[in-house]
């Protein structure tokens, strides 16, 4: 019922937002962010900063692992993982499966690294195969792999793919943006080192933060750099006594923390805890099974080819024969924001509807409905569909 918050029912009901980030946020977590700004020292910030940073490690399953939350979007976080663990000259190969792993790499050679890229076709992960040879053969410092790239709704095997990279020493770094909170993520089952987020997807806040959760391996490999990162603002070494600090409530400076973001990523992180992380991703699976059951009935194509690598935060769809990338406008008319295609390869063919956060039966049922009435289709027999998957 996120969409029915309107304050006055005499202003026009804003549209339902299922785009795959930002997304629609729950009252409190805009009544958190909405407050004045109160001092970066002031107990109250301190006390949410603390609480948010510890519910952290419950999100990412790393109860070993520091986090590191700083003002900056997805790409900031990327940007500081991969500055503190790599070094000019280090390899690394990347996992492709779109338009953010092909970022990664951008990043990973900004910082001076030879990368490889391991790719398959478009919807497709490389097979495991293909990974671990292209790790035999570079030897690379890290391997990455985007959980869930939202430019093609590919779900990659991070459990999979950390395994293969502690195997032959490297580290792993997953690009999170759009899985944490969402996806299944059990960094310290999985072995994972590096893994990171922003506020705006699955975990419910505005977007502004960027977030980092590095385990031991990690943050032996910042340690252990020979020269320090190329980036002032990014260096772990500034942000570990911040956020040790902070999380001790024991505030201290480096640069201006985003105290309205802080706080309403408490309050998001504390709805989240009160849903609990295991039941947040089976609810995620089912409202996935949902929409795709009401987009097989609607005779939608997906973009991922397999439905063991098709993602729960989203879908991507192809335009029906006939239909072009107006329909995006058509759903806007009907109440509901998705998102056109992304991938170069693809973009005018696709569109994206994001459904993750706190996506329940109404989302969904306002979600398909008005892309069965914008395709000109009666809804019943999608909403049907859905339903059958409750
Ligand atoms: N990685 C992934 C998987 C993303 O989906 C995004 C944003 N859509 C980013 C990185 C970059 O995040 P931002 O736009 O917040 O910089």
């Amino acid at each position: 019922m996120l969409h029915a918050m309107t304050k006055d029912s005499t202003e026009p009901k804003a549209p339902l937002l299922m785009i795959p980030g930002p997304i629609e946020v729950e009252a409190p977590v805009l009544a958190a962010m909405g407050a004045p700004p109160l001092s970066h020292l002031d107990p109250r910030l301190v006390a949410a900063f603390s609480r948010a940073l510890t519910l952290l490690r419950d999100v990412f399953l790393a109860p070993d692992g520091q986090p590191l939350v700083v003002a900056g979007s997805g790409t900031l976080a990327m940007e500081m993982a991969v500055a503190n663990v790599v070094e000019r000259g280090d390899r690394a190969v990347v996992v492709d499966t779109g338009y953010f792993s092909a970022r990664m790499a951008r990043v990973l050679e900004r910082h001076g690294a030879q990368v490889t890229v391991v790719g398959a076709e478009l919807g497709e992960v490389p097979t495991l195969d293909a990974i671990e040879g292209a790790v035999r053969g570079a030897r690379p410092k890290v391997v990455t792999v985007t959980h869930v790239d939202t430019s093609t709704g590919v779900l990659a095997p991070v459990r999979e793919i950390a395994a293969i990279a502690g195997a032959h020493g490297a580290l792993s770094l997953v690009d999170g943006v759009c899985s944490v909170g969402g996806e299944a993520l059990d960094m310290a089952a999985w072995g994972v080192d590096l893994a990171l987020t922003a506020s705006q997807k699955a975990l419910g806040a505005p977007p502004g933060l960027a977030i980092v959760m590095a385990r031991p391996r990690a943050m032996e490999a910042h340690r252990a750099r020979k020269t320090p990162p190329a980036s002032f603002y990014a260096d772990f070494a500034e942000w570990l006594p911040i956020m040790k600090a902070y999380e001790a409530k024991t505030p201290a400076y480096f640069a201006t923390p985003p105290v309205n973001l802080i706080m309403a990523l408490e309050a998001s992180l504390a709805s989240i805890a009160r849903e609990g992380m295991a039941a947040r991703v089976a609810r995620h699976a089912h409202v996935a099974k949902a929409m795709r059951a009401a987009w097989t009935q609607m005779g939608l194509r997906s973009l991922p080819r397999q439905a063991s690598s098709s993602a729960h935060t989203l879908s991507a769809l192809y335009y029906p024969d006939g239909v072009d990338a107006s329909l995006v406008a058509r759903v806007r008319d009907e109440g509901v924001v998705i998102a056109g295609g992304l991938h170069p390869e693809a973009r005018t063919k696709y569109f994206r509807v994001g459904h993750m956060g706190n996506t329940g039966d109404a989302e969904i049922a306002t979600t398909v409905s008005a892309i069965a009435r914008a395709l000109g289709k009666d809804p019943a027999g999608a909403l049907a569909a859905a339903r059958s998957q409750a």
